[in-house]
């Protein structure tokens, strides 16, 4: 069939009056709805307004007559990147404008009149032009003799497909704490500057390295600097991209990645999140993923297809190594795999020191306190962590970073938004028992985590608080530190039983139990530490969410099962009897520290200490 205007218009008018009175009929409605739905992500009103507490907004767009907000933040939750998100809006929200203005938040409203017009003129043309422009693509391939099946579906090629940083600024110093990981990757750039070093005696150099870690390591930024210091172009698209409704967009957007690439070359590409189209073939709730599939295979297909020595060398990250397509990591593709873990103490400090070049601190701050304060932290946390303390200190006006303020960036990070506290009431005053049981038990027990500070601020979820001094090595643990953990948990809900009556305790204390059962429950099954022996009985990795009997591969009998649940009880019992007594024998000092805590409302850790020694030995005899 020849190309001509007169066929396309014989062919294609009866279905766009058609798709026109559809489009009409189903989605017109839909879209003068939705017409400020500029974005996916959504966010509750009362989660927005926290946002703005935290300075994390920066900019407001008002729709709707106010109904509607679409605002750009950026915060930890979402990734510390710049995201619209979208709000709906109470009827009144008059704090709202008032919160604006104080936080200096740029705030735009928009009319809905035009916007209603715009929209449906714009809604009621787009569909018969996209037929039109379909049509007349389909039709010139059809006349297009060298137009393979493989342009059948080009609609990958009209977006933005990848992100191409030229020079990505970022140096190996701005990467800290994982040296290991970065030896590794000093390497990788001597073969991008100096290639000829290692084919002149014949050595291959590697196409694709995995980096393997959990979130906010700083595995992107490494790639980042590979690419700084080789002084090459740093190519990237994310995995999760790719898991696109169009069957072949993927493949399509993988084989232009490579493409570019290579006219770029020397380059690094990275590919963030390669799990969501790396996942093994023919797996996964509801059968296979056609996409990801195509995709995944054109990915071995590029790899495959350029030689080693080109200069693009694909560098790709996952938290999850071992769900991996087996073929994604044979020889010739990623088969160099480099492990990134949370970094120590060491590594803490080493990534403090390097984000704290740019600030300014009081020079009475030792970033060593914070790191010791900071395990678990991933480098984006401590990051983050400094950038907080930053905002904060800008919003008091004062010109440099104090230890107050990293105090707490590091609680709300921890434990999420303050709130304020109660007035004095029967609630209170249970929290106050409720928390000074949970620091009496820790600072009586010897083999407890020290008190580092009691408060009835509350925080996210948590009513009050009390925290301990996290200690470095949390590899080695004891029994009876396992034990002491758990009646310091049990503390609270025992406080609350002698002092108001097995009738007045709380669902404050459903958070400790649980953990007390778990501690328990992982005494038993996973470190022999009850009379049923010294036996595994559990695996490590089996999947906590799902429950017992789901996704449960351990293989013990039913006469395990029913001794596991007794020795758990026997275990918490003997903890629970404990704690009760050591709440009874120190009424008196319970009583003046709650006194105490209700009037301060937060005791710090040594003046805690120093007034348990006044009134009795430390630590007691258990
Ligand atoms: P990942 O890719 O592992 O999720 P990113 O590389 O995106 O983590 O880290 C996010 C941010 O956190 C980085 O831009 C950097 O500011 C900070 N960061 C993370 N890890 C480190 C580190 N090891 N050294 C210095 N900064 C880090
Ligand atoms: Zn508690």
């Amino acid at each position: 069939m020849k190309f001509s205007w007169k066929n396309l218009l014989l062919w294609s008018l009866p279905i766009i009056v058609i798709s026109f009175f559809l489009w009409q009929g189903l989605f017109a409605p839909i879209a003068n709805e939705n017409k400020t739905n500029l974005t996916n992500s959504r966010m509750t009103y009362g989660r927005f307004l926290e946002y703005i507490e935290m300075g994390w907004v920066k900019k407001v767009d008002i729709y709707d007559n106010g109904h509607t907000a679409v605002i750009e933040a950026i915060g930890p939750e979402i990734g510390n990147r710049m995201q619209k998100i979208r709000v709906e809006l109470p009827a009144s929200a008059p704090e709202l404008i008032t919160k604006l203005k104080k936080n200096y938040i740029d705030l735009d409203a928009h009319p809905t009149k035009n916007n209603t017009a715009l929209w449906s003129l714009l809604g009621n043309l787009f569909f018969p032009l996209l037929l039109v422009t379909s049509l007349t693509l389909l039709f010139r391939r059809s006349n297009n003799a060298t137009g393979g099946p493989g342009q059948a579906m080009s609609f990958g090629k009209s977006k933005a497909l990848f992100q191409i940083e030229a020079k990505t600024g970022i140096i190996f110093d701005d990467v800290a704490g994982i040296d290991e990981a970065k030896e590794e990757f000093e390497e990788i750039v001597t073969f991008l500057k100096k290639p000829e070093y290692f084919t002149a005696v014949g050595a291959k150099i590697p196409k694709g390295v995995l980096l393997v870690g959990p979130p906010g390591t700083g595995k992107t930024l490494l790639a980042k600097a590979i690419a700084g210091e080789a002084n090459v172009p740093f190519f990237s698209i994310s995995g999760s991209e790719f898991v696109e409704m169009f069957v072949g967009v993927g493949a399509s957007r993988v084989r232009d990645l490579f493409k570019k690439a290579k006219e770029n070359a020397p380059c690094i590409i990275f590919i963030d999140e390669i799990d969501a189209v790396g996942r093994q073939r023919g797996t996964g709730v509801g059968g296979g993923n056609d996409e990801r599939e195509q995709t995944l295979n054109q990915l071995l297909t590029e790899m495959d297809g350029f030689e080693g020595n080109t200069g693009i060398i694909v560098v790709a990250a996952t938290n999850r190594a071992d769900i991996l397509d087996s073929a994604l990591l044979r020889p010739g593709r990623f088969d160099r795999q480099v492990n990134v873990d949370i970094p120590d103490f060491k590594g803490r400090l080493d990534i403090l020191n390097v984000h704290a070049k740019n600030k300014k601190i009081d020079t009475n701050v030792s970033l060593s306190i914070i790191a010791r304060r900071t395990p678990g932290f991933s480098g984006a946390d401590l990051a983050n962590l400094l950038n907080e303390a930053a905002i904060l200190t800008a919003r008091e006006r004062k010109n440099q970073i104090t230890l107050k303020e990293i105090d707490k960036a590091i609680d709300r990070i921890i434990a999420g938004m303050e709130g304020t506290a109660l007035i004095d009431s029967k609630s209170k005053r249970l929290i106050a028992y409720h928390e000074i049981g949970h620091a009496i038990v820790g600072t009586l027990l010897k083999d407890h985590e020290n008190v580092q500070k009691v408060t009835l601020i509350p925080r996210g979820q948590a009513r009050g608080l009390t925290w301990f001094t996290p200690s470095e090595d949390q590899s080695l643990i004891s029994r009876s530190q396992i034990k002491a953990r758990i009646m310091g948990a049990l503390g609270g809900r025992a406080a609350e039983e002698i002092v108001f009556g097995e009738s007045e305790i709380t669902t404050g204390a459903s958070n400790d139990l649980q953990q007390v059962t778990s501690m328990a429950r992982q005494m038993v099954t996973r470190f022999g530490m009850s009379t049923i022996g010294p036996m595994s009985l559990e695996n490590e990795d089996s999947n906590p969410f799902l429950g017992r009997g789901m996704g449960n591969n351990n293989e013990y009998s039913d006469e395990i099962a029913i001794k596991i649940d007794s020795q758990i009880k026997l275990i918490v019992d003997e903890c629970h009897k404990k704690t009760r007594d050591i709440i009874k024998n120190n009424r008196v000092i319970i009583d003046k520290l709650v006194d105490l805590l209700i009037e301060k409302e937060t005791i710090d850790g040594n003046e805690f200490a120093n007034i348990i020694k006044q009134y009795t030995k430390v630590p007691q005899k258990i």
